[in-house]
């Protein structure tokens, strides 16, 4: 009797196993003018032609051998070279007008300024002018970033000391009401 075994809902560790898979396989942000994912998946021979070609130096060898962008390394100029090396075309480009890719950056609480301390470092590195800082009566001013104006290019990323800044696919930045 009773054949069924009972169904178990996940314990906590469980249910923390599981988080950490779904953080794992979060798509990595792949170079420049990639095609959609799973375009991108089957025409990218993991030949390292745009890693190696890349000036900057921000492309690396990501899961599967696939390449990936890695801004800790620096920041996209936008130079072109990847998607002009890239034979199989994995990396295609797109027509005239439209973004290299969907990345946007987005300023958390972690920085300086929120906890009143003067800081510009980002502003200054941003070379589209994205990032504006606002006076503020009896505090510092706080930065500002126009996310029209960004091109995700991820300058401001690496020189933020406290790496308060995200760059991420566009759909996944918090509106300023999530915030
Ligand atoms: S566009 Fe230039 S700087 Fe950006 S990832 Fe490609 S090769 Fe590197
Ligand atoms: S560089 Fe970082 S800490 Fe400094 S103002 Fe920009 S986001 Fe804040
Ligand atoms: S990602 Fe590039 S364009 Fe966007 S705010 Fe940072 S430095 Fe400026």
């Amino acid at each position: 009797m009773g054949s069924g075994a009972p169904v178990e809902s996940a314990s906590p560790s469980r249910r923390g196993f599981l988080r950490g898979r779904v953080r794992a396989v979060a798509p990595a942000m792949r170079p420049p003018w990639a095609r959609e994912e799973h375009d991108f998946i089957s025409s990218c021979t993991r030949c390292d032609i745009c890693i190696d070609a890349c000036p900057t130096a921000i492309l690396v060898r990501a899961d599967g051998g696939f390449p990936a962008v890695d801004f800790s390394l620096g920041e996209c100029t936008f130079c072109g070279e990847c998607v002009t090396r890239c034979a199989p075309r994995a990396l295609l480009r797109r027509a005239e007008g439209e973004a290299p890719w969907a990345l946007k950056a987005s300023i958390g609480q972690a920085c300086l300024a929120e906890a009143g301390v003067e800081c510009r470092v980002c502003g200054e590195s941003c070379p589209t002018g994205a990032i504006r800082f606002r006076p503020r009566i009896g505090g510092v001013a706080l930065p500002q970033l126009d996310a029209d104006t960004c091109t995700g290019c991820g300058a401001c990323f690496a020189s933020c000391p406290t790496r308060a800044i995200v760059v991420r696919a566009e759909s996944e930045v918090p509106t300023e009401s999530e915030q």
